[in-house]
């Protein structure tokens, strides 16, 4: 038996025990079945899984012409699950193709490296050149100097603007006419529900399958798996033993699923195709009849699409600034903040200082700074903002929260959902440990 438990930004934690299902697969006949396809009506052992993924991974690419031989094809790897069960499955059908990945680092504190590091050995075992672009190295900032600006509430929604334009930036820079993300049928019905109700249509056709580029010279888009179950890429990824990311996004605490894949995982429990039928009524009816009416209406309406005046990357803000480039501004403004400080500097804060040992009741209780309190890591990823707030009420807007644990790890996504709910808050580099050593050696001097 393989269990995995899975943890995608901003969502909570998905876990997958594989086992036997105590039948025949239905498609070999010969070994034991491990997972069930309602919607197929199909029982699959592991590598009639794998193949049958695989496969419908290559009818996609064709059906939809998203590349052809002479394309060079990019994926862009996040670590998680949908972009690692992509990356493996292209390169399986299609062994010959032109196929790159890209991750960006981020410089999200403890995390990013640990994806780096995955998708460095994902990319060795399937056998992919990978490109890394360091956003500390090449533009000055990490997404983390984010949470010192108005956006620190929408930590993942401006993550995910800056990784696009450079998604789209890189494709450009190494040649890449082709850029395809692991966006997987929940997520695609998920957010055309959700535009749906918001009576967002241009947002509805944004999530088709394949997207010309807005400008030329830019890269196609595609989205090889928009019709492949969430839960079938985290179980590609376990059945074929695929490094993958394996902790929390430090700006994900305590975020939950969005409301509309719950009812739709509520309504696959009636009609296990209920998913597949939406993606088709919104992409076969819907979105055609959309961009019909915006066709006869562009006289009226037209969005122009332009180069933005900083990266060059398509925009249709009047002032010709991308959203991206918009938000970067703000933080040059603001100059980087740090959020881990060292017990030197911890010294040196002025003004009523809290310290929070993040750690178990009982690693506390052997040993802890004295004065500090404790509230365990756990407490605050049930509900950062219910415990920021406890905190505000309790010590006063002005204080100032420095969290530590027993080496710097675990405290550092404390401080930064302290942050996101607008405490001023610090973890201490190198926790307890370093505290310690301090400690003794200004007792010698
Ligand atoms: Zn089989
Ligand atoms: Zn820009």
């Amino acid at each position: 038996m393989k269990t995995l438990t899975y943890s995608k930004c901003g969502l909570p934690a998905m876990k997958v025990e594989v086992k036997g299902l105590g039948v025949k697969c239905s498609e070999c006949g010969q070994e034991e079945a491990v997972i069930e396809l309602k919607y197929a009506r199909k029982k699959l052992c592991s590598n009639c899984f794998t193949d049958f993924f695989v496969r419908r991974v290559k009818r996609t690419v064709d059906k939809h012409r998203m590349f052809g031989p002479k394309d060079r094809v990019a994926v862009a790897l996040s670590g998680g699950k949908d972009s690692v069960a992509l990356l493996d499955a292209l390169k399986r059908a299609f062994p010959k193709q032109d196929i790159i990945a890209f991750y960006i680092d981020l410089g999200i504190h403890y995390y990013s490296d640990h994806l780096r590091q995955k998708v460095q050995a994902l990319t060795e075992k399937v056998r992919v050149p990978l490109h890394i672009y360091d956003l500390k190295d090449r533009e000055g900032y990490v997404i983390d100097d984010f949470l010192t600006t108005k956006f620190r509430s929408k930590m993942c929604s401006v993550c995910g603007i800056v990784k696009r334009a450079v998604f789209t930036q890189m494709a450009k820079e190494i040649g890449a006419t082709v850029m395809a993300t692991g966006h997987n049928l929940d997520d695609t019905v998920g957010t055309m529900l959700s535009a749906f109700f918001a009576g967002d249509f241009e947002s509805i056709s944004r999530l088709k399958p394949v997207l010309k580029p807005l400008i030329p010279g830019q890269p196609k888009k595609i989205k090889p798996l928009f019709n492949t179950p969430e839960v079938e890429d985290l179980y590609y990824v376990v059945l074929n033993d695929l490094p993958v990311q394996e902790c929390h996004c430090p700006h994900s605490f305590g975020a939950s699923v969005s409301r509309y894949k719950r009812i739709l995982d509520q309504m696959e429990k009636d009609n296990p195709n209920v998913k597949f039928q939406l993606l088709s009524v919104f992409l076969k009816r819907l979105v055609p009849m959309y961009e019909r009416v915006k066709e006869t209406e562009k006289e009226n309406v037209s969005i122009e699409v332009e180069a933005c005046k900083v990266c060059g990357l398509p925009t249709s803000s009047p002032d010709r600034v991308c959203s991206r480039c918009r938000r970067v501004a703000l933080l040059k403004k603001r100059g980087g903040q740090k959020l881990e400080i060292t017990v030197e500097e911890l010294e040196k804060l002025e003004g009523r200082i809290v310290l929070i040992d993040v750690r178990s009741p009982a690693a506390y209780e052997k040993e802890h700074i004295p004065s500090a309190i404790n509230v365990p890591k756990e407490v605050f990823e049930e509900n950062p903002q219910k415990m920021a707030r406890k905190l505000r009420r309790k010590f006063g807007r002005k204080t100032t929260f420095v969290t530590y644990c027993y080496a710097g790890r675990e405290s550092y996504p404390v401080a930064v959902a302290l942050r996101r709910f607008g405490l001023r808050a610090y973890s201490l580099r190198g926790g307890l440990e370093a505290w310690k050593e301090y400690v003794s050696v200004a007792s010698k001097t």
